[in-house]
C-alpha cells in the first residue's frame, strides 16, 4: 500500500459504536433516540440504573463518536462515584476523542 493511502485511512479512523457494551461487568445497551419522540434535547444520556446509553439519532460522524465517548465517561463517573462535573467529563471526552482519532 502507498504511504499516502495509509495516511488517508488513518485520518478517517472511525470509532466503532456497538449496540452493546460491557462497563464494569454491566451489559449496557446503546440506543438511538429520536429527539422528536423523546422530547429530550441533549446529544446523549447515560442511565446507570437501567444500563442504557442513549444517543441522538440525528448525530453523525465525529459528533456521534465524541458523544459516545462522553457517555462512556459518564458511565465510569457514575459507577465509580467520581463526582466529575459535566464540564470535566466534556474535557476528558475531547482529549480522549482526539487521541483515539489519531490511532
Ligand atoms: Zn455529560
Amino acid at each position: 500500500m502507498h504511504r499516502q493511502m495509509i495516511l488517508k485511512e488513518k485520518t478517517k479512523m472511525k470509532i466503532k459504536i456497538p449496540q452493546n457494551i460491557d462497563i464494569f461487568g454491566h451489559q449496557y445497551k446503546i440506543i438511538n433516540r429520536d429527539e422528536k419522540i423523546s422530547g429530550v434535547d441533549s446529544f446523549g444520556s447515560h442511565f446507570g440504573r437501567v444500563n442504557r446509553i442513549y444517543i441522538d439519532s440525528k448525530l453523525r460522524g465525529s459528533v456521534r463518536e465524541s458523544c459516545f465517548i462522553h457517555e462512556l465517561i459518564e458511565a465510569v463517573n457514575w459507577h465509580l462515584q467520581l463526582k466529575l462535573s459535566h464540564e470535566q467529563i466534556t474535557g476528558l471526552e475531547n482529549g480522549l476523542f482526539q487521541i483515539f482519532k489519531k490511532l
